[in-house]
């Protein structure tokens, strides 16, 4: 017979496990599926010394597996396994999990993240977590009085590289237009920072490297000519796409494909479907406010529930 589960969440990150702790504990016996990569994006990063609680830091994996544990102390029901299609057009929601397994759900959580683009080098995926990040707000302490480079030309690659260079010896932005998409006022901001320099029509050829990490980036112009920068980390600030796939067509989305949520909830444009962490969330996008989102999504979850 078809399983019937009250609260399925959809995802693993902070804002996943968090909403898996606060419905376990008030007895919701919630199922979570972990989908692709179990944990989410922190699982991509090293120290972890900006979430409260943990005075000496704590690695990604390690924050992440606390988190499940906490969920699973509760009883919260942790599933392998990716969503491969949802039907939201009534209740209870129609699940379908790798393509073949169907369950039914009386209220969603979801909490699908969002993932950081890459440029696709080579390169650049062996130096992951080892100086090319895509956090600077996570991971820039790590490089203080050092040379960084900042890929990207938008108000995230501003927002970055200033940043940065409060942080960092020199600060080059990559840049791969002769200007900047960016809002003016971070336009200012970056020309006005005496140690942040702007490389226009620059693209990177490749990240280099030893042992120790990134030590460099190979640059190619425009005009075809090269050069290479001595660096220690390599910023990516391209841009984030939500993980909404599922969701595209049955749920309010943005322009950029976030869910929308009611002001001030996880409610989503669906009764019973609520959204939680960077899926929703394309300004903060931290561990910290995405497990804060994860509780809230529970307690209104908690309260459709109890209606
Ligand atoms: P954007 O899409 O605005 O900018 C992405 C930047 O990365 C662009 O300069 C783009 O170049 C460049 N880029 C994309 N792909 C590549 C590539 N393969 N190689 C090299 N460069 C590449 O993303 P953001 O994350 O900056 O911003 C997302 C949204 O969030 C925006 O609406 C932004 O305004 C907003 N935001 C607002 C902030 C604020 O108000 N404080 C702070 C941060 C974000 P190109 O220009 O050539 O396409």
């Amino acid at each position: 017979m078809e399983e019937t589960v009250k609260v399925l969440i959809i995802g693993s990150g902070p804002a996943g496990y968090t909403a898996a702790i606060y419905t376990s504990r008030a007895n919701l016996a919630p199922v979570l599926y972990e989908g692709i990569e179990p944990g989410g994006q922190l699982t991509t990063t090293t120290d972890v010394e900006n979430f409260p609680g943990h005075p000496d830091g704590v690695t990604g994996p390690d924050l992440m597996a606390q988190m499940r544990r906490q969920a699973e102390r509760f009883g919260a029901d942790i599933r392998t396994g990716t969503i491969t299609r949802v039907d939201l057009a009534s209740r209870p929601f129609h699940v379908v999990v790798d393509g073949t397994r169907e369950i039914k759900a009386e209220t969603l959580i979801i909490a699908t993240g969002a993932s950081a683009k890459y440029l696709g080098l080579p390169s650049e995926t062996k130096f992951r977590g080892q100086g090319v990040s895509a956090c600077a707000t996570c991971d820039g302490f790590f490089y203080r009085k050092k040379e960084v480079a900042v890929v990207g030309g938008g108000d995230t690659a501003c927002e970055e590289a200033s940043y940065l260079a409060s942080l960092c010896k020199r600060v080059y932005m990559i840049v791969r237009k002769p200007h900047l998409r960016a809002s003016k006022a971070m336009q200012q901001r970056v020309f006005n920072t005496p140690n942040i320099e702007v490389l226009f029509e620059h693209n990177t050829a490749e990240v280099l490297g030893d042992e120790s990490g990134v030590t460099g980036a190979l640059l190619r112009r425009n005009d075809g000519t090269e050069v290479k920068i001595d660096i220690a980390g390599f910023f990516l600030a391209i841009g984030h796409h939500p993980n909404t796939e599922l969701f595209s067509d049955q749920l309010a989305l943005d322009a950029e494909g976030y869910i929308k949520v009611e002001p001030g909830t996880s409610k989503t444009s669906v009764e019973g479907v609520f959204a939680a962490g960077d899926v929703r969330d394309p300004h903060y996008r931290q561990a910290i406010t995405a497990a804060a989102s994860g509780c809230i999504a529970a307690l209104d979850c908690e309260r459709f529930l109890l209606r």
